[in-house]
This record gives C-alpha cells, structure tokens and sequence, in this order.
C-alpha cells in the first residue's frame, strides 16, 4: 500500500502547490447540533450537549444562492436526520446552488426518514448526487458500548441494508458506511469489512480526530478546543500495520471496496511526524465551515472567523471580506490530519497538476 501511493505521489511531480483563490467548493454545514447519541468519540460533545440556535430554511437559502456552485456539501451535525426540514434543505442546495453532491452523515438511527427522503431525492431528479455516510464503529456491543445507545446497531445495519437495496434504482445515489478508527475499535476491522462486505456497502476509514493529537501549528489564538471526552489512537507504532491490515481487506475484496486509501497513509505519515505531501489548500479557501448558529470557520481545527447573522446570510459576501482575509493569512502554517481538508487539498493539488479536470470548469451556480 504505502509503496503503490508513493508512486502515485511521485508520478504526479511537484509536492508543492499554490494557495488558490477563494472560492468555496466545499462546503461542512452543520445543520443542527441536536443529537439522539452521545458518543465517547464525538469531537462535538459540547454542542451537542447545548445545542444551539438553527438557520431557518429561508437563510439555508440565501445562504446556498450566495456561493457559487459546490462541489460538495456535507450535511452534519448533530444528527441531521433530527431536523423536520431535513429534505427541504437538500433540495434548496440541488436547486438552488445546483451543488453537484449532497452528502448526509448520519447515525442511521432513523432508517425510515432515510428512506423518505431517498424516495423524494428520486422523484427530484435534480441531477445532483446523494450521498448517504452511516457511521459504524465496530461490531454490535463496542458500536452500542461507544455510542451509549443500545439497538443502535441493529437500526443502522438495518438503514445500510434498506438504502443499499434502493441503490440500484436510484440513480445517483449511494450509501457508504464510515468507521472512525480509534484504540477501542482498531481490533475489528476486518469482521466489520465482512460484514459490509456481505451488504455490498464501501467502507470509508478516518482516524479518530481531536485538535490535541491530530493537529499541529495551529497559533493559539485561532485554536478550537475540539477534542473527544473519552477516546485516543490506537498506538502510533501500530498504525502502519493497520494501514497494511486495510490494505489486505482492499485487495481481497479486489479494489472499489476500502475508501480513503490515500488519505490513511498520509494521515499516518503525519501522525508518526512526516511532512504532507502538499500544504492546506483548501481550508479557508475552497472549503470551509458553516455551524447550525450561523457562524463560519476556514476549518473545524480553527475558530469561526464570523458569523452568517451578520452579513444577511451572505456567505460569499463573508467568504470574501476582511476577516476571512485575516484568517488565510494565519493559517498558512499548521497541518492536520482532518481528513475532510486532506481530500479537498489533495484534489486542488490535483487540479493543479492537472491531473484532474479543475472544478471551476463546471457550469457555475449560485
Ligand atoms: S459523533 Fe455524531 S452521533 Fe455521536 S454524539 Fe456526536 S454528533 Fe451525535
Ligand atoms: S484544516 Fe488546514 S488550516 Fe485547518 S488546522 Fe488543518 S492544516 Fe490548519
């Protein structure tokens, strides 16, 4: 694994790349801080034990017909699936903004309200793609014993399983399941990937994330003090060989299976005290953060830098101001593991060697 990504790397030829312009592409909005689950590893433990104010759709609104078309939105919270509007608000950015791909991460603790609002995704036929990202943290009694929520495995195997049968006539729609790796689930990865194996559902690896051991550099004033209550990495000397061990379950499964290869081997070059192959390039600039209050951050590692209340909801009115000036430039110094920005900067180094086609080529929006 860690050989075939090093060619992969060096066939790209520069390390290096250039910060690009503003201009959102990615978008993290979370659309509610309310949760049915209080998770050891949840990084958001505060919010979701004091959950907030919310944006009304009418701001989600102006909000989606204020930036330019995204690539992608990530709607989170929380547990999106709580909000009554939940379907509205997908709908304002397929049609509003046009963004090319919603995704909704989820608990799956509500299968019904997935699958009625697949049903209208269908009837939409908006053209934009759907995203459904269920978190699985291990088997029934780790997932449960994690969670603090008993059955809640059983209903979100039981939400894989509806949705992955709808798949195959819902076009432009999948289901993936997600499992943050950490000291207390690092031994069942393997019967995990059978039994997703077994649905015909991708699994997508993170590491446990916390700013206090997933980050490095970032200036003190701008830090965001997001850490989970109760979980760790599992030892840094192991995480090679579980790199390897995904690695294995990847070639078993004959490819298409495990997601985020690349980004698990850069993530543990980082945490074992490698450079990353390309700098942030997209925290602040083609992604960034919008929380269920209306506040924006360049990245969930670094504080809100301002707030959609005070701009009449015009985030690119604010994406393109004075504080966000401000907070690039402070920005251009840590690195981090968040796997949401090493995939957003992997594709804009990407975009820069030309390697892939750059989004600002699509039709714009907004
Ligand atoms: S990790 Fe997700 S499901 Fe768990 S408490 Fe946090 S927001 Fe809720
Ligand atoms: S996402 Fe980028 S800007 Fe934010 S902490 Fe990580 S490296 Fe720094």
């Amino acid at each position: 694994m860690r050989r075939l990504f090093s060619r992969f790397l060096s066939a790209q030829g520069s390390t290096t790349g250039h910060y690009p312009e503003p201009r959102l592409k990615d978008l993290i909005f979370f659309v509610t801080d309310r949760c049915n689950m209080r998770c050891n590893h949840c990084m958001f433990r505060h919010r979701v034990d004091h959950p907030g104010p919310e944006l009304t759709l009418e701001q989600v609104s102006t909000l989606a017909r204020s930036i330019p078309r995204l690539r992608t939105v990530a709607l989170t919270g929380g547990e999106p699936f709580l909000r009554e509007d939940l379907w509205e608000i997908i709908k304002t950015f397929c049609l509003e903004n046009r963004t090319f791909h919603v995704q909704v991460d989820t608990n799956g603790s509500m299968p019904d309200r997935m699958l009625e609002i697949l049903d209208r995704f269908a009837d939409l036929q908006s053209g934009a793609f759907m995203t459904f990202q269920v978190s699985l943290d291990g088997l029934k009694d780790t997932h449960e014993r994690l969670r603090h929520s008993p059955g809640s495995f059983d209903r979100a195997v039981t939400a894989l399983q509806a949705c992955r049968e709808r798949q195959d006539s819902t076009p432009h729609f999948r289901v993936v399941a997600l499992t943050d790796i950490h000291r207390e689930n690092v031994t069942e990865i393997e019967p995990l990937a059978d039994l997703l194996s077994g649905l015909r559902i991708p699994h997508v690896y993170d590491f446990v994330r916390g700013v206090d051991y997933s980050s490095w550099g970032i200036p003190a004033d701008i830090r965001a003090d997001e850490n989970p209550r109760d979980c760790g990495l599992p030892p840094l000397e192991d995480l090679p060989n579980l790199v390897e061990r995904i690695a294995a379950v990847e070639l078993r499964e004959g490819g298409q299976f495990c997601q985020w290869m690349e980004q698990l081997q850069i993530q543990v070059d980082l945490y074992r005290g490698g450079k990353p192959p390309f700098p942030c390039l997209s925290a602040g600039r083609t992604a960034g953060v919008v929380y269920s209050d209306g506040s924006v951050a360049a990245c969930e590692f670094t504080r809100p830098f301002g707030n959609l209340t005070d701009c009449r909801f015009d985030l690119n009115a604010l994406w393109n101001g004075p504080e966000a000036e401000q907070r690039r430039k402070k920005i251009v110094s840590c690195r981090c593991t968040h796997s949401c920005f090493l995939l957003t900067s992997h594709q804009e180094w990407l975009e820069q060697t030309g390697q892939i086609p750059a989004f600002e080529s699509a039709e714009s929006g907004g």
